[in-house]
């Protein structure tokens, strides 16, 4: 008998709960990823770097096992369909692995739970991608909560020591005539210009982090996004960093898991306003102006260099992307649904709940989110976060000279009108 060790989005050896659990079971364990085509399918591009990051991490992965005798089996298909496969390919105690709270996913582990246990194996799953998750952090009432401040403020109170895993090496089952894992043309995509590297938690960053966060210009951020997205780093070592180092770069790793918990207990926020009042405004959905803003063509210098950085790059600094979630949702009164949207389909770092999480806030119909009459004013931001216009210039070299394409105080408000109209 063996136990399986299925990697998801934790593509890493080291403090590893899930797998480190697994090679402490007693018997050998085998690495399995699947590429679910249910979830590639629906990618529009087939140069998705994401899908290369995520194919790089696993090679490192596989070449790291192998000098362990071991290896990663690859597959690609549906996760049912390949699990069918497997209890008949060998003969498996248990599937391991660490749990994750996107209602696809949480859907997915329960058919694939029910499909083993018909079977005789057992599934056994694991809190590895937070510190905190599902009931551990609630308000007195056993409600969840819904503002972010008590939040951190009990999630700091529940911290105690954080402990890292250590892997046991030996305990990885002996694949014999190894297989290279599947290329990313056998499933269906092309490699891109995107190069993996190990995250490293950089002192000098996160140090002065809460000095620079907000200039833009300044890029002083740890872009550990994506890291942090697909697990080849372990939030536990990151919030231990930042017990070291930063207060304020331990509240984002809070912010982040604040959203988490507020998909996991609503579950309905994937395409609803999580107050439920806000269905009610009219958005005016205007598709060339919803083009122009994509294109980074709106004529506000600040929004259009921050949709370039991320046509460009895969990125946007959080400033900007808050500049330019509330110039879609306020300015032109586009549902933040598509500003949503949009972004997932761009962002290297895409993640379901902190993206719903922060258009929501953008858009004011999310929990804690700034009341809806404070609107952004592009030009103010631009004064105070790129007064020298160093980011913008970055973003938007050569001539600029996009007419705007709403005045800002008119713009502001229609804004204030049209929510209010919805709300009372
Ligand atoms: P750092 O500033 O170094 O922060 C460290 C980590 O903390 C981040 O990597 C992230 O995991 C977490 N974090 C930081 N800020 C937030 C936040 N506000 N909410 C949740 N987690 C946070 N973040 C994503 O990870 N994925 C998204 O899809 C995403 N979409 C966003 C959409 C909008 C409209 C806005 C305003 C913000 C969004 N963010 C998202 C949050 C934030 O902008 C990014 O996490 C951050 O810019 C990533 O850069 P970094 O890795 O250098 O982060």
């Amino acid at each position: 008998k063996i136990n399986i060790f299925w990697f998801r989005r934790d593509l890493r050896l080291d403090d590893n709960a899930g797998l480190c659990h697994a090679l402490d079971s007693g018997l050998k364990v085998l690495p399995v990823f699947i590429f679910d085509t249910g979830i590639l399918d629906h990618l529009e591009d087939r140069s998705d770097k994401r899908v290369d990051y995520i194919h790089q991490a696993l090679e490192n992965i596989s070449k790291e096992l192998q000098t362990h005798n071991s290896g990663l089996k690859t597959y690609r298909g549906n996760p049912l369909d390949i699990f069918k496969r497997l209890v008949k390919e060998f003969e498996i105690d248990t599937v391991f692995c660490n749990r994750d709270y996107e209602p696809q996913a949480i859907k997915r582990d329960r058919e694939v739970a029910d499909l083993l246990e018909k079977n005789n194996v057992k599934f056994s799953d694991f809190k590895d991608q937070v510190i905190f998750e599902k009931n551990d952090i609630l308000k007195s009432d056993q409600s969840p909560y819904t503002v972010f401040t008590p939040y951190s403020k009990k999630w700091k109170e529940h911290l105690k020591t954080i402990e890292i895993y250590e892997t046991d090496f030996s305990n990885f089952a002996a694949i014999k005539s190894y297989e290279d894992i599947l290329k990313l043309e056998d499933i269906g995509f092309k490699k891109t210009e995107i190069k993996f590297t190990e995250p490293s938690l950089d002192k000098k960053i996160i140090d002065s982090y809460q000095q620079y966060r907000d200039f833009p210009a300044m890029d002083h951020t740890t872009h550990l996004g994506i890291a942090l997205r697909f697990g080849t780093v372990s939030v536990r070592k990151c919030v231990k960093f930042a017990l070291e180092h930063s207060e304020t770069w331990l509240n984002e790793l809070i912010w982040r898991e604040f959203f988490m918990q507020i998909l996991f207990h609503f579950p309905y926020i994937v395409n609803h306003c999580f107050k439920k009042k806000y269905e009610e405004i009219p958005w005016r959905n205007n598709e060339d102006e919803f083009k122009a803003w994509c294109e980074g063509k709106t004529g506000y210098p600040i929004v259009d260099a921050g949709m370039r950085e991320l046509n460009e790059t895969g990125f946007m600094h959080n400033r900007v992307r808050m500049i330019t979630a509330s110039f879609l949702t306020k300015h032109l009164l586009i549902d933040w649904r598509w500003g949503e949207a949009y972004f997932a389909g761009k962002l290297l770092d895409y993640d379901l709940s902190a993206n719903n999480g922060n258009w929501q806030w953008a858009a004011g119909c999310g929990c804690d989110a700034a009341p809806y009459f404070r609107i952004f004013n592009p030009e103010e931001q631009t004064k105070k976060f790129d007064k020298d216009w160093k980011y913008i210039r970055k973003w938007l070299p050569g001539n600029y000279d996009h007419k705007p394409l709403v005045e800002h105080k008119y713009a502001r408000e229609r804004a204030l009108e049209t929510y209010k109209r919805a709300l009372t």
